[in-house]
């Protein structure tokens, strides 16, 4: 069974005015759907690995035959990311906010408060060099965050992803032109806590 584009969740407008309507259209159905065109490509000689979900696909690199691993990570991994991304955001008008749950009382635990957190993870992801995503992950018992180049997923480190943003410049370019800084800001008035908290309990197993 080949991998297929999931819904967004909400109207492609749902996160204005802080991600566009031209750039949900573009990166959902332009860009996400170009990852899943070319991982199924690239597994359709192997139906036993196409049977798999994308998230087993990408936790075992190895599984995969050599030649064709690379385009597996880099489109598996985008296929992979971008369906996390679209559901760990929500409408801005009942979204972003601080965080919730369980979550909130790790954030807190880990980095002081949210601000403090916030400024970790927009400062860290920021300096990420050219394009891949900022991820909160849970590791040793705690929040840690990380970056990642490309399409890599933590999941290939055997690391579960709580929550990333997508810092590709497909990701904000046309709302925020070359100002990362701006759009990392921003995101967080659309982050959807109720689902990053189910996330946070997947991570600790
Ligand atoms: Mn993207």
């Amino acid at each position: 069974m080949a991998y297929e584009l999931p819904a967004l969740p909400y109207d492609y407008n749902a996160l204005e005015p802080f991600i566009d309507t031209e750039t949900m259209h573009l990166h959902h159905d332009k860009h996400h759907q170009t990852y899943i065109t070319n991982v199924n490509a690239a597994l359709a000689n192997h139906p036993a690995l196409a049977a798999k979900t994308v998230d087993d696909l990408i936790s075992d690199l190895n599984a995969v035959p050599e030649d064709i691993r690379g385009v597996v990570r880099n489109n598996g991994g985008g296929h992979s990311n971008h369906s996390m991304f679209w559901t760990i955001m929500g409408p801005a008008n009942s979204s972003g906010g601080h965080p919730t749950g369980e979550i909130a009382k790790q954030i807190t635990a880990d980095f002081g408060d949210f601000d403090a957190f916030k400024k970790s993870f927009n400062e860290t992801t920021a300096k990420q060099f050219g394009s891949g995503w900022g991820w909160l992950v849970f590791t040793g018992g705690k929040l840690k965050i990380i970056t990642s180049a490309n399409q890599d997923s933590p999941l290939s480190q055997g690391l579960y992803p709580i929550l990333g943003n997508d810092v590709w410049e497909h990701a904000y370019y046309l709302k925020y032109q070359n100002k990362r800084p701006d759009y990392l800001a921003a995101w967080w008035n659309v982050v959807n806590w109720a689902e990053v908290n189910k996330r946070f309990a997947k991570a600790k197993g």
